[in-house]
């Protein structure tokens, strides 16, 4: 027995996705049974209902580099003293840089990610370590609003376009947008270090630790709709009342993201407010 093509189709419709732009964070394992044509298939059902998909497709093992000492502002959810002692700005240093269509993407992201760049039709975004790309009618829309200073302008425009954050078998520790929802509440974004096509070293931002994320459940849960496809739960939320309703809970109490690791730097860090200094970006 295999899940097959109509099944997520109608899932896609139960959950009233058609035509939205929908960001994407899926596991196959979650199913009790194997899904006919993978990864592939659930891109294909979401885009044969005119879904925009927006996905993760990062690349921080590849393309991050060790900060020069100029560079390393303080509550920065890391470890200086960890790094190695080789500076991007040592000479000879690697200078691999991130470009959109490098092809490139870190295994991590999981097979639907993977999948959707592998295709000529996708679009990706300008981030060097922390890109979105997306397939579909408002493909170019969502990545375009993406930009080495910019890490989150894709999810600002779901919500802006009522799109949608679907949970397909995953909890909300994989929900990348709520990023945004920590800028919002206030907080800095930790920063990060990539090359610029120009070979220079700059500092991006990137998401902090999200395992912290599934305490936001009873504020969340209420906004999303559900459905189980041979064991798996798919949960969609939307997203512009989603990002608001993480907001609110984040300006109550920030510490209400803080994961259950007590030694966790990042999470420390990100909860009293995040970089200190003056952070100059891209
Ligand atoms: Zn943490």
């Amino acid at each position: 027995m295999e899940i097959t093509a109509e099944q997520l189709a109608a899932a896609v419709d139960e959950l009233a996705l058609t035509q939205q732009p929908v960001m994407v964070h899926t596991s196959l394992r979650s199913f009790a049974m194997p899904v006919e044509g993978g990864a592939d298939a659930v891109l294909d059902a979401l885009l044969s209902r005119g879904c925009t998909v927006l996905v993760p497709t990062f690349t921080a093992p590849q393309f991050a580099v060790v900060p020069p000492t100029t560079m390393r502002p303080a509550r920065n959810g890391i470890d200086y003293a960890s790094l190695p002692d080789e500076s991007a700005d040592r000479p000879g240093a690697s200078a691999a840089h991130y470009t959109v269509d490098c092809g490139v993407i870190d295994a991590g992201m999981g097979a639907l990610p993977a999948r959707l760049l592998a295709r000529g039709e996708a679009r990706r975004g300008g981030h060097p370590l922390n890109s979105f790309a997306a397939l579909g009618p408002q493909a170019a829309e969502l990545v375009a609003a993406q930009t080495p200073t910019d890490v989150y302008g894709p999810v600002r425009t779901l919500a802006d376009e009522n799109g949608a954050i679907l949970l397909l078998g995953v909890e909300l520790n994989r929900m990348t947008a709520l990023h945004l929802a920590e800028q919002s509440s206030g907080r800095r974004l930790p920063v990060r270090w990539a090359r610029a096509a120009d070979n220079r070293v700059i500092m991006v931002e990137t998401g902090s630790c999200s395992e912290g994320f599934p305490r936001l459940e009873p504020w969340l849960r209420p906004l999303a709709r559900s459905v189980t496809v041979s064991g798996s739960r798919w949960s969609a939320y939307p997203a512009k009342e989603t990002l608001a309703a993480a907001v609110a809970a984040m300006t109550a109490d920030q510490s209400v993201t803080q994961c259950a690791d007590s030694d966790c730097l990042a999470c420390r860090d990100s909860v009293a407010g995040g970089p200190v200094g003056p952070v100059s970006l891209g």
